[in-house]
């Protein structure tokens, strides 16, 4: 966190102003390891690497102790993110309940304090508690927790098949809020079966499809929470999306490098495939030839026969003037 880099130099009076954008009440602010070093003198200053935990859905916090809140902990916004997302399409069922990417597209602006679409680097926030979603869910939608709203079917010992799960896309009403959801299911089919924990398919890996498939449809939709999402580094855990920031969208140096790239692949591709060719046709060649090397001779020998038929001929003009 950058406040923790900007106190460490403070104490070891390497640093006399405070980084500009330092961290507030609500947000941590991160800097690279890579920025620190370049910029800093750091020789006095011990890193402790710590790893950020995650149970299948939820990041453990991180204890943080700040004047306010001396027991505080905290996550990453990433990590608020997808705990937000998840409680609210599985846990309150809000587009199955008639809820839009608009509510949506309000709720995050509500909730500012926490997602901070306009920040470049992962930062952190304190944890959120409990009750926020339903709360800000609450918000937008008054009346909402009387909408009745379809069960996940259970998962056969089987698993279940893209078919299965566009069926069930449909089934809850999906299809309704979203006609192209169905198009994410092969996408988002394969990434669960690449995180799958069993050998089959299991009912959580359900509910994860289906969360999934209505978070591509959000972030297709509100391209500026996406970018928050690539920006967070949370693109490549949303399954089966597609990022064009990280696919050099951004940087015209980096996608001129891409199309380099492809070209240079589709060359390699076409010079293989021309020197296979010559090799196969060199060898069908050879083959032939080996096949009909008495042919061959023997055309010679017609060849060399015509021909002395010819000279003949030639040589003898009376012989064929008299017939
Ligand atoms: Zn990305
Ligand atoms: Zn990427």
């Amino acid at each position: 966190m950058k406040s923790e880099v900007s106190d460490a130099l403070k104490a070891t009076s390497t640093l006399r102003k405070i980084l500009d954008d330092e961290d507030d009440h609500t947000t941590m602010n991160t800097m690279s390891l890579e920025e620190v070093l370049k910029n800093f003198d750091t020789k006095n200053v011990e890193f402790i690497r710590y790893p950020i935990l995650r149970a299948k859905h939820r990041a453990t916090p991180i204890p943080i102790s700040t004047s306010d809140k001396p027991n505080g902990t905290c996550i990453l916004a990433i990590d608020a993110f997808f705990q937000f997302f998840k409680e609210l399409t599985l846990g309150l069922k809000f587009y199955q309940k008639g809820g839009s990417v608009d509510d949506v597209n309000r709720m995050i602006s509500a909730l500012k304090k926490t997602f901070k679409l306009n920040y470049t680097t992962p930062y952190f926030v304190p944890t959120p508690d409990e009750g926020i979603v339903k709360r800000v869910a609450n918000f937008v939608n008054k009346d909402f927790g009387n909408v009745p709203a379809k069960e996940l079917r259970d998962v056969k010992r089987e698993g279940f098949t893209v078919r299965i799960l566009k069926n069930e896309l449909a089934d809850l009403g999906l299809t309704t809020k979203f006609p192209e959801i169905q198009n994410y299911a092969e996408a988002v089919y394969f990434d669960v079966m690449e995180r799958k924990k069993e050998r089959y398919l299991r009912t959580c890996d359900l509910f994860d499809a289906v969360e999934h498939c209505q978070l591509n449809c959000t972030l297709e939709r509100l391209p500026i929470l996406k970018k928050f999402v690539h920006n967070q580094k949370g693109c490549h855990r949303v399954y089966g999306l597609e990022c064009e920031y990280c696919d050099g969208g951004e940087n015209p140096e980096t996608q001129k490098l891409l199309v380099l790239k492809k070209e240079l692949a589709e060359l390699q591709k076409a010079h293989d495939k021309i020197c296979k060719e010559y090799r196969q046709k060199s060898r069908e060649i050879q083959e032939l030839e080996k096949e009909n090397e008495p042919v061959v001779k023997r055309m010679k020998l017609d060849d060399s026969y015509e021909l002395s038929i010819d000279d003949e001929e030639r040589n003898a003009p009376s012989t064929s003037n008299l017939s």
